[in-house]
C-alpha cells in the first residue's frame, strides 16, 4: 500500500493521535478487508481542533493574498507532483478505480488549490464616491470554518471547500466522511509541507455526532456540507440556531433528456459518463434519462454493446474502468432499489446482480418502461443504476424532467440549438448540461437549487461564500446633528 497517514487526525500543523475515540476500520471495497483504523475524535480532540483554528485566523488573515495565494499554488504543485501515489490512496479509500483517481481527484484538489491560490491576491473591496464624503468596503474572511464531506470525493471535497476558505484568510476544521477518512489528512500533510501556517486546516475524523458537535461549537462562523438532504437539514438547522453560514451541496435525481436528433454514441457517452462513473456514486449523475421514441432502441443497442466493453475488477490496475461501490451497506442500499425496480414493473435491460468476487461489485445495471412514479425514478440511489423513461416531445418532458424536489444537475443532447438553449433556461437545476454530462472545471459554479442545495462551490462564485463584506463610512467634512 501507498505512503499512509500517519495518525487518525491532524490537529495544529500535525498528525495528532488519541485513541481515547472508538475505533473507526477502513475498508478497501474491492477485497472487503480492514487496511487501516483511525480512532473518532475525542471532545479534546474537537477542541483542540478549533483552539488552533481559532489561534490561527488572524494571523492567516493578516498575510497578504499573495502571500496566502503563494502557498496554496505550492500545494497544487505538490499534489501534481504526487498524483500517482495520492490516487492509490483514493482508490485504497473509496475503491474508484486508479484509471479514474488518477486523473479527477487530487488533479480536480489541485485545480482548486491552484485556482483560488491565483485568486486570493485579487481580492478587494470597493471604493464608493457620495460626493465629497466616500464608503469603501472590505472583503473580510469570516473566521473559523468547517467543512463536512462525503464519501465519494474524499480530496476533491476536502480541497473544495479548503481552497476558497483559505484564500480568504478563513481557518478550517474539516471532517471526512467516517467511510474515507484517510485522504483529508494527505491534503493536511500536503499543505503544511507547502507552508501553511500551523492551525490553518485541521483534519478531525468521526461520524455525525463529531460533525454536529463542530457545528454547535461558538467559535465556528460556517459549516460547508457535501452529503444527503436528510443530513442537510440537520446541519442547516443546526447552523440556523447560530446564524452561521452555510453552503450546501447535496443530493439529486438529475434528468438527462436525448432527443431524437443526438448524436446517439455522444448520447450514450454522455449516459456513461452520468450513471456509471465512479460505480454511480456521483451527486449530479442525471439517473432519469428520458429518451425520445425514434432513438430509444438504437439508444438501448449502443448502451448495451458499450456497457460490456467496461472492464471490472481490481481498482488499482490502470485497466480497470469499473470499480466496487463505497461499502457493504452503499451496495445493499442499491440492490434494495434494483428489487424495488423489478417489483414495481421496469423492465431490466442489463445487470442488476451483485458480481460473484469480494468486494463490493455491482453489475451496471440499466432499466427501461421506468414510469416517472416508480421509486427508482423519483429516490436518489448513488449507485450504477440507470432509469430509461420514454417521452414523446419538448412540451412534456421538461415538465417531467423538473417534477423533482432536487435540482442539482440536468442535461439535453440535441443538435437543436436553440432547443438546447431553451430547456436550459428552462431545467429547475443549478448545473446544465448541453451535448456533455458531469463536468465540474474549477472554474465554474457547482451547486444545486430546490433541496440540492445553498450557495456554490468553484468559480469566483464561491469567494462571495467564504467572505463578508464590511462597509465602513468616511465623512470629510463637519457633522451635523438635530440637536
Ligand atoms: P451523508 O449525508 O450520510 O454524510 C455526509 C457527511 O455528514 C458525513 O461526513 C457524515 O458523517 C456527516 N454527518 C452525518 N450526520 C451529521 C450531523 N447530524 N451533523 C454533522 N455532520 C453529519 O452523505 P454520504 O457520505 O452518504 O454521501 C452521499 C450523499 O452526498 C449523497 O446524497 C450525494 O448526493 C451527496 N453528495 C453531494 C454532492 C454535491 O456536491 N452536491 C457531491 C457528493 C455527494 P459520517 O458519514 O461519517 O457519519
Amino acid at each position: 500500500m501507498t505512503t499512509q497517514p500517519t495518525a487518525s487526525h491532524f490537529v495544529n500543523g500535525a498528525y495528532h493521535e488519541n485513541a481515547g475515540g472508538s475505533a473507526i476500520p477502513v475498508i478497501y471495497p474491492a477485497t472487503g478487508e480492514e487496511i487501516a483504523r483511525v480512532h473518532s475524535a475525542t471532545d479534546a480532540v474537537v477542541d483542540a481542533a478549533l483552539a488552533a483554528a481559532r489561534a490561527a485566523q488572524p494571523a492567516w488573515a493578516a498575510m497578504t493574498g499573495t502571500e496566502r495565494g503563494r502557498i496554496l499554488r505550492r500545494a497544487a504543485d505538490i499534489m501534481r507532483e504526487r498524483n500517482h501515489e495520492l490516487s492509490v490512496l483514493e482508490t485504497f479509500d473509496t475503491g474508484k478505480p486508479y484509471q479514474e483517481t488518477s486523473v479527477a481527484d487530487a488533479t480536480s484538489a489541485a485545480d482548486a488549490l491552484e485556482y483560488f491560490g491565483g485568486m486570493a491576491a485579487t481580492l478587494t473591496g470597493e471604493h464608493i464616491q457620495l460626493g465629497h464624503d466616500w464608503v469603501y468596503t472590505r472583503r473580510e474572511p469570516l473566521g473559523v470554518c468547517v467543512g463536512i464531506g462525503a464519501w465519494n470525493y474524499p480530496t476533491q471535497i476536502a480541497c473544495w471547500k479548503a481552497a476558497p476558505a483559505l484564500a480568504c484568510g478563513n481557518t478550517m476544521v474539516f471532517k471526512p466522511s467516517e467511510t474515507t477518512p484517510l485522504c483529508a489528512l494527505k491534503v493536511a500533510e500536503i499543505l503544511t509541507e507547502a507552508g501553511l501556517p500551523a492551525g490553518v486546516f485541521n483534519v478531525v475524523q468521526g461520524l455525525g455526532d463529531v460533525g454536529a458537535k463542530l457545528i454547535a461549537d461558538d467559535r465556528v462562523a460556517k459549516v460547508s456540507l457535501t452529503g444527503s438532504v436528510p443530513t442537510g437539514r440537520k446541519v442547516y438547522a443546526a447552523a440556523a440556531s447560530g446564524i452561521k453560514n452555510v453552503t450546501m451541496e447535496l443530493g439529486g435525481k438529475s434528468p438527462l433528456i436525448i432527443f431524437d436528433d443526438a448524436n446517439v454514441e455522444n448520447a450514450v457517452s454522455g449516459a456513461i459518463l452520468g450513471n456509471f462513473y465512479s460505480s454511480g456514486q456521483v451527486c449530479s449523475n442525471g439517473t432519469r434519462v428520458f429518451v425520445q421514441g425514434g432513438i430509444k432502441e438504437a439508444f438501448l443497442d449502443r448502451l448495451s454493446v458499450r456497457l460490456e466493453a467496461a472492464v471490472i475488477g481490481d481498482p488499482q490496475d490502470p485497466k480497470t474502468s469499473f470499480g466496487p461501490m463505497v461499502s457493504e451497506r452503499q451496495m445493499e442500499i442499491a440492490l434494495g432499489y434494483i428489487a424495488k425496480g423489478q417489483e414495481e414493473g421496469a423492465r431490466l435491460v442489463c445487470g442488476g446482480k451483485r458480481l460473484n468476487r469480494n468486494g463490493f461489485y455491482l453489475q451496471p445495471t440499466v432499466f427501461a418502461d421506468v414510469a416517472d412514479t416508480m421509486t427508482i425514478a423519483r429516490e436518489e440511489i448513488f449507485g450504477p443504476v440507470m432509469a430509461v423513461l420514454d417521452f414523446d416531445d419538448e412540451a412534456e418532458v421538461v415538465p417531467r424532467a423538473n417534477a423533482t424536489e432536487f435540482g442539482l444537475a440536468a442535461g439535453v443532447f440535441t443538435r437543436d440549438l436553440t432547443r438546447a438553449h431553451r430547456i436550459a433556461a428552462a431545467f429547475e437545476a443549478g448545473t446544465c448540461y448541453i451535448n456533455t454530462y458531469n463536468d465540474a472545471p474549477v472554474e465554474a459554479p457547482f451547486g444545486g437549487s430546490k433541496l440540492s442545495g445553498v450557495g456554490r462551490e468553484n468559480s469566483k462564485a464561491a469567494i462571495e461564500h467564504y467572505s463578508q463584506l464590511k462597509s465602513v463610512y468616511v465623512r470629510m467634512g463637519d457633522l451635523e446633528a438635530p440637536f
